[in-house]
């Protein structure tokens, strides 16, 4: 079988998801790159990981995706101090991620864009857990990328409407801070969330926007509501809302236009 015919073979709908989870698993071993330079300042491509206890280079064979950290029980070939499972654990959702993408939209640019999303919000998630921080060094060139491809013929958002929706999230995300910060005497919504909202803008189109928003909030309210009830966290505990607002911008990417369409369904029951 000649290249261009593995080639099409990969692109069938029933290969396709396995090709992006074994990419999706690949791409997932950098963003833990991502997750542990990009907060920290530090170049991304140089120098080559190494075991944070022992500085000992991590060598190629122990840096298969998953595989690895099963293979070596979670230590460091040198030292056999622990790794984190949270190296592999990420490596698992990107493919997840990523085989859900393949399913949803196909071998399209659609699909490549969501991949480079999806990865993207999966490190910002996790950085904002960690740090409560969101890099630009990630939030503005998948924005710059978002507006871009809005170039391709037929892509569902117009460059209008995701430079609008940018801008508009960008925006009413630093009114609500202000608000906030004037109400609590403290900062509520950093200038990170406003650049994440305005991403998720330029990606999705108003409507996802509004959904991811809204159910990024419904969540963060719920998670912060059940620690107080249970007691751990007081009152001035700060959640992560890029965390919550990435995890709605997820949801929207796969579910967002079917439940704007109910939605509207429900306000307007005589339109069906
Ligand atoms: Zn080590």
């Amino acid at each position: 079988m000649g290249f261009p015919d593995a080639v099409l073979l990969w692109l069938e709908p029933e290969v396709w998801p396995l090709v992006a989870a074994v990419f999706g698993l690949a791409v997932g071993s950098f963003a833990n790159v991502l997750i542990h330079r990009l907060p920290r300042q530090l170049p991304v491509a140089f120098p080559p990981s190494r075991c944070p206890a022992c500085g000992a280079r991590i060598l190629a064979c122990d840096n298969v995706p998953v595989l690895s950290w099963l293979w070596l029980r979670g230590r460091c070939r040198a030292c056999r101090a622990p790794i984190s499972p949270r190296y592999p654990a990420v490596e698992l959702a990107n493919a997840l991620l990523w085989a859900g993408a393949a399913v949803h939209f196909g071998p399209t640019a659609r699909g490549l864009f969501a991949f480079v999303l999806l990865t993207a919000l999966l490190a910002l998630a996790l950085i904002d857990a960690e740090l409560q921080l969101l890099p630009d060094r990630l939030t503005l060139p998948v924005t710059a990328l978002a507006l871009l491809a809005t170039a391709i013929p037929g892509w569902p958002i117009s460059p209008t409407e995701a430079a609008l929706t940018a801008a508009g999230g960008w925006l009413a995300m630093a009114a609500v801070a202000r608000a906030a910060e004037r109400y609590y005497g403290e900062e509520a919504l950093g200038q990170g969330d406003w650049k994440l909202t305005a991403m998720l803008g330029a990606a999705l189109g108003w409507q996802s926007t509004l959904f991811a928003v809204f159910a990024g909030s419904l969540a963060g309210a719920l998670v912060g509501g059940a620690l107080l009830l249970s007691g751990r966290g007081g009152r001035r505990m700060k959640l992560p809302f890029g965390t919550f607002l990435c995890a709605g911008g997820v949801v929207a990417l796969f579910f967002g236009e079917p439940i704007m369409a109910w939605y509207r369904g429900l306000l307007d029951p005589g339109g069906l």
